[in-house]
This record gives C-alpha cells, sequence and structure tokens, in this order.
C-alpha cells in the first residue's frame, strides 16, 4: 500500500491508496482474477452500480408508462418521466449532500477536500456553489436527460430500436450491464476531451470546472450543451438490442451515478469501517488538475493516450507539464 506523502497530503486532505486502480479487463496480458474480483467489488457489494440497477427495476415495474400511452407525444407520460427522474436524481443528490454536507455525519473522514463548498463564491451563480449546482442540475440536466428517455422510447414503440428480453438470452441480459459502463466510459472520454477543446471549454465545460471542491450536486452542474453531449451515451440503445432496464440503468447511472462519484468522499462509513464505495479519487484529480483522466475507471483510455494521473506525486509532475 503506497504511502500519503507531505506533497499529496499539502493538495488532498484525504487520499485513498495509490495508484488508482483501473478496469483489469484491460491489463496485458489478461488477469481474469483481477477482473472477476472487480466486477464483484462493483455488482455484488452494496455500491452505485446496484443502485442504478435497483432504481432502474423500480422505475420499470412500478413507475413506467405504457408501450400504448408512449406511442404518441402526449405531455402525460413526457411529465412521468421528467418527474421521475426529478424525484430521484433530488433524493439521491439530496440526501448524500444532506448526510455528508450539511449533518456532517462523517466528518471530514474519507473527505478529499478539507473544506466546505463555498457559500460565498464570485464563480457560481446565486453566489453559492449548492445552489449553482442544483439549479443546473435539476433544471437543464434533468430536462436533457429526460429528452433523451423519452425520444428512446417514443421511437422504440415505433421499432426503430431493437429490443431485448430476459427470456431470449438471459447471460447477454446480464453481461449488457457491465458492458454498459463500458460504453458510457469509452463515450465520456471522448465526449469530455471534446469539452476541453478551449472554444467549447469556455462556453460549455468551465461551468462543471467551477467546482474544484465538489458535491454530490456537482455530478450533472453542467451547461445545456455539456447535457446534450454526456447523455448521448444513451444513443447507443438505437444499435445495440436492450430492454428498457438496461436503458433506465443507463440513465440513472449518467446521473445517480455522477452524483454519488463527485460526493467528495471516499465512502460511507458504517461502524468505523468503510462500507460502501462513493466518489471515485480519478474524477476528483481531474477537477484539481484539468489536463487528466477525461474518462474514468472503467475504460483505459486515459492510460493508453498519456493523460492518466493514477494520483501519485510522480503523476502530477507529469501532468503539469502536459498541455493538455
Ligand atoms: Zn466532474
Ligand atoms: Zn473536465
Amino acid at each position: 500500500m503506497a504511502t500519503v506523502t507531505s506533497n499529496r497530503g499539502a493538495q488532498f486532505h484525504y487520499t485513498p491508496e495509490v495508484p488508482v486502480k483501473l478496469n483489469p479487463l484491460f491489463d496485458w496480458p489478461p488477469n481474469l482474477i483481477e477482473y472477476a474480483k472487480w466486477l464483484v467489488n462493483s455488482w455484488l457489494k452494496f455500491s452505485g452500480y446496484l443502485l442504478c440497477v435497483l432504481l432502474a427495476a423500480i422505475a420499470y415495474f412500478a413507475f413506467h408508462p405504457s408501450q400504448a400511452a408512449m406511442t404518441s407525444l402526449s405531455l402525460g407520460w413526457i411529465a412521468q418521466i421528467w418527474l421521475r427522474n426529478l424525484v430521484i436524481v433530488f433524493s439521491v443528490a439530496g440526501l448524500l449532500h444532506l448526510y455528508f454536507c450539511m449533518l456532517k455525519k462523517q466528518g471530514r473522514e474519507l473527505k478529499y477536500e478539507g473544506r466546505d463548498q463555498d457559500r460565498n463564491s464570485k464563480t457560481h451563480d446565486f453566489g453559492n456553489q449548492v445552489l449553482d449546482n442544483m439549479f443546473w442540475t435539476l433544471g437543464s440536466g434533468v430536462f436533457f436527460l429526460s429528452a433523451y428517455e423519452v425520444l428512446y422510447f417514443w421511437l422504440s414503440t415505433k421499432g426503430y430500436a431493437p429490443t431485448l428480453t430476459f427470456a431470449e438470452n438471459p447471460i447477454w441480459f446480464i453481461v449488457l450491464f457491465p458492458l454498459i459502463t463500458i460504453w458510457s466510459s469509452i463515450h465520456f472520454y471522448w465526449v469530455h476531451r471534446l469539452l476541453h477543446w478551449p472554444p467549447l471549454y469556455r462556453v460549455a465545460h468551465a461551468l462543471h470546472h467551477r467546482n474544484v471542491n465538489i458535491g454530490p450536486w456537482s455530478g450533472i452542474s453542467m451547461h445545456p450543451i455539456e447535457h446534450v453531449l454526456y447523455f448521448s451515451t444513451l444513443l447507443i440503445h438505437f444499435v445495440i438490442a436492450s430492454h428498457p432496464i438496461h436503458v433506465l440503468f443507463h440513465v440513472y447511472f449518467q446521473s445517480v451515478g455522477a452524483a454519488i462519484s463527485h460526493t467528495g468522499f471516499e465512502g460511507l462509513k458504517i461502524r468505523g469501517k468503510k462500507r460502501v464505495e462513493l466518489g471515485t479519487f480519478f474524477h476528483q484529480l481531474h477537477h484539481k488538475h484539468f489536463k487528466c483522466n477525461y474518462g474514468n475507471i472503467e475504460s483505459p483510455w486515459d492510460r493508453w493516450f498519456g493523460s492518466y494521473h493514477d494520483g501519485t506525486d510522480a503523476a502530477t509532475k507529469r501532468i503539469r507539464k502536459r498541455k493538455w
């Protein structure tokens, strides 16, 4: 286990074990045992991934509009989808914010940044980081998330999207969940690199980067242009045969998953032990150093293209010399 050096200590209040691990599926030579452990850790323990599967199942079985209703674009079912997203995103980001940032139930334990979020901020709308983040999340974020969802479900009733049922192919049905997270990671890397192109950065992505000291509401606090690009990952379901639960999982992975990964805390402690993984140090490093970690830990694009910051001091020195 790597030790926390004084240099990193000065940058972060809490630093997890480094180097930050990436999905071992792409390691060479292949290490299937490590990949099996990665899958168990991600999917068989209570995690953000599992929460997104659970939310998708609840949304589909209890709160999903009928196929008949979705054949035409009518306000009723569109509003239902928008409200469902609003409630889910508000609940998850809100509960995380309440627990960690307002009630401070965990103090600063496992918190990457030592300080609180900005209440008197010149860079955020309303002069307040949390209000700014809530505005862009619940306004633009939930709107564009719902727009993609409505587009998918409406066009799928017309046969434009290939479908899949559990009975048809149970193994593929299950395998598709981790594949969606890998696809999302590939898509995020390239979209995110595009967003760091200076003209687009200034117009759109700078809004997300107002947040150096991130919190749950920062996850999808983005400019509308970024929302359109970021959520376009969902268009894959027009190509890959999917069940509505896969689509809903993907919807929550992009929204609820982002709230969780931006918590600013490495994990939730229960009775003195870290029980649930939350924030990802990999992305925290992006908010701190900008020119690194454009993707996430599910795919190796950053490692392949030299922008991988693994959390070590050597990586910080190397990344500071990078132009992009
Ligand atoms: Zn971020
Ligand atoms: Zn960025």
